[in-house]
């Protein structure tokens, strides 16, 4: 429970602009990830970070064949990103680019091991739309939930040049509108 109130008394800070960056990706707490929202000129940035026991029920390298046919699968549907976020088609949004980087992806010889003495590590994933009409934007769908059942909330921030939003978006409520 006391995983739980952090993050409550993380979601009562106040939202700024700058989305006090390190201190809501400081938190790693299982089940819970952290979506943020920038929406600028005809870009849509989506930063996801996650631990990496929401997407794979393991924080480590694979280590076998099952547990490498599990970090594919997530590589693939996270590549995917077109089908994992879908914004209202009014804006006309097209994936551009799909950066992912975690301990789990990283090849067998890099020298990681250090980064991780506490044995927990994430995921973070970086997408970026290119929105025909960006103005347009109204709406996120978040459809992570089917693929990662362990994520059980999400933590979404968004900032555009009009205006700031924040939701906890779970199986139920997979959208968050601004
Ligand atoms: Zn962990």
């Amino acid at each position: 429970m006391k995983n739980t109130i952090s993050v409550l008394a993380l979601l009562a800070m106040t939202f700024t602009p700058a989305m006090a960056r390190s201190e809501t990706l400081g938190a790693h707490v299982h089940g819970i990830a952290l979506l943020q929202v920038a929406v600028e000129h005809d870009a849509m940035l989506l930063s996801f970070s996650s631990p990496l026991d929401n997407m794979l029920g393991f924080e480590h390298k694979p280590g076998n064949a099952t547990e490498q046919a599990k970090t594919d699968v997530m590589a693939a549907t996270l590549q995917h990103a077109e089908t994992m976020f879908i914004a209202n088609p009014e804006a006309a949004c097209t994936l551009a680019s799909v950066h992912l980087d975690s301990v789990a992806l990283e090849a067998d010889d890099a020298d990681v091991e250090d980064h991780h003495h506490d044995g927990h590590a994430d995921i973070d994933g970086e997408f970026i739309f290119h929105c025909s009409h960006a103005d347009r934007l109204q709406w996120l769908d978040v459809m992570l939930f089917d693929p990662f059942p362990n994520l059980h909330r999400l933590k979404v921030e968004v900032v555009t040049p009009q205006r700031q939003a924040a939701a906890m978006l779970t199986n139920d409520e997979r959208r968050v509108s601004w």
